[in-house]
């Protein structure tokens, strides 16, 4: 079956006492053991509202098996130190989300795991493989620049020398990209997102086959990041939306890159979309739509608090994936821990805008960037 319905359909729970048509929220976290195979525990990660969210993840993303988890974080963080620990060495993007590098930069030395950020792209993927590689970790379209990785390259790359390859999916939503068909083992999300989708959940999933998961699952048990049967519940519900809230967020995030690619207020535009785009030829391969994150760089004259203060409809706040469209500048926000130089050396500059878009009217989110620009 397509997406569309996998959304709707796949992994509720059938209530046979009711006929109701919903997953009932399962509020207990305590489980009787007798006569069962498995006991059921919310940081077992076994509970039935985490596995109606678990099964309909993975029919979207063609998972055989997933771990749900409290945030993107607790997603990551699971997922690397399943597959790397003492003596292990792991190959990441520098232009991950900067939470993603703040977990390689201030735990990986105090786990004995040694690392190397390399730029987007395979080459410079495969260059700082070394015989202790355990894990590659990447994402495409990278958070804010919009980069573009060569994801079935990397995947080869990581068969080739026996390494665990993740990718953070979660800028692109299993709907506009699927990383496990093109040979990635492992893909996580941030569900604060697209996922969840209205800004009003803090959650993260790891997807991959049978065998990783239970490894997994394993750390995360460790780790303790399970997520309540409420949240669950409010997750499933927003899922049966995910592919039209996408399809109308990348419509809009398309028009609204293409107006602004036109501007002379505006330097320049990171979107896949855009034919001149330098990751376009590659997004193309490998993306179904090229996602509803965009970002720009104001002209020299255009002050970025001016412009962002100037704007109505469209709120300056942290995170994305929302209905609602939201900016932000990363040097003060997701990249802000960064050093200034280590910006300014990956292409964050202080006048570069990050736009989540929602699924309002693409005309009124024009005519309010429209209006912010004229002042
Ligand atoms: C937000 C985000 C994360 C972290 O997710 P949390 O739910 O905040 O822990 C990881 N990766 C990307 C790409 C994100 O946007």
């Amino acid at each position: 079956m397509h997406n569309q319905t996998l959304c709707v359909h796949s992994g509720t729970y059938h209530d046979e006492q009711t006929g109701g048509v919903n997953t009932p929220i399962f509020t207990s976290s305590s489980f009787g053991y007798l006569d069962r195979d498995d006991i059921a525990y919310p940081r077992y990660f076994n509970t039935p509202n985490q596995q109606a969210v678990v099964r309909k993840l993975c029919s979207l993303e063609g998972a055989e098996d997933g771990v749900l988890l409290s945030s993107g974080m607790a997603a990551i963080s699971s997922s690397v130190l399943a597959f790397a620990g003492a003596g292990d060495h792991v190959v990441l993007l520098s232009e991950l989300y900067g939470g993603t590098h703040g977990f390689a930069t201030d735990m990986f030395e105090h786990l004995g795991i040694s690392y190397t950020f390399v730029a987007t792209s395979a080459g410079a993927v495969a260059e700082a493989v070394t015989p202790a590689t355990k894990v590659i970790l990447i994402e495409s379209p990278t958070n804010p620049l919009l980069g573009i990785i060569d994801i079935a390259r990397v995947a080869q790359i990581g068969r080739e020398h026996d390494i665990v390859t993740i990718i953070d999916n979660t800028f692109a939503t299993p709907l506009n990209q699927q990383p496990l068909a093109l040979g990635i083992d492992v893909v996580v999300h941030s569900g604060t997102k697209y996922l969840g989708g209205h800004s009003d959940l803090c959650c993260g999933v790891a997807l991959t086959s049978s065998l990783r998961a239970e490894s997994i699952r394993n750390v995360a048990r460790s780790l303790g990041g399970s997520l309540n049967a409420s949240s669950c519940y409010l997750l499933e519900r927003s899922l049966k939306t995910l592919s039209v809230r996408v399809e109308r967020q990348t419509q809009n995030a398309a028009r609204i890159a293409g107006w602004l690619a036109k501007l002379d207020a505006i330097r320049k535009v990171n979107y896949p979309g855009l034919s001149d785009s330098p990751g376009h030829a590659v997004a193309q391969t490998q993306m179904k739509g090229f996602g509803a994150m965009l970002s720009f760089e104001l002209a020299d004259n255009i002050p970025p608090d001016t412009f962002l203060r100037r704007l109505n409809l469209i709120s300056p706040a942290v995170s994305l994936g929302g209905v609602e469209t939201l900016i932000c500048s990363p040097a003060e926000t997701s990249h802000a821990g960064l050093p200034a130089e280590e910006r300014c050396r990956i292409g964050i500059s202080d006048s570069l805008l990050r736009l989540s878009v929602g699924i309002e009217n693409a005309d009124d989110l024009i005519a309010d960037i429209e209006q912010a620009l004229q002042g």
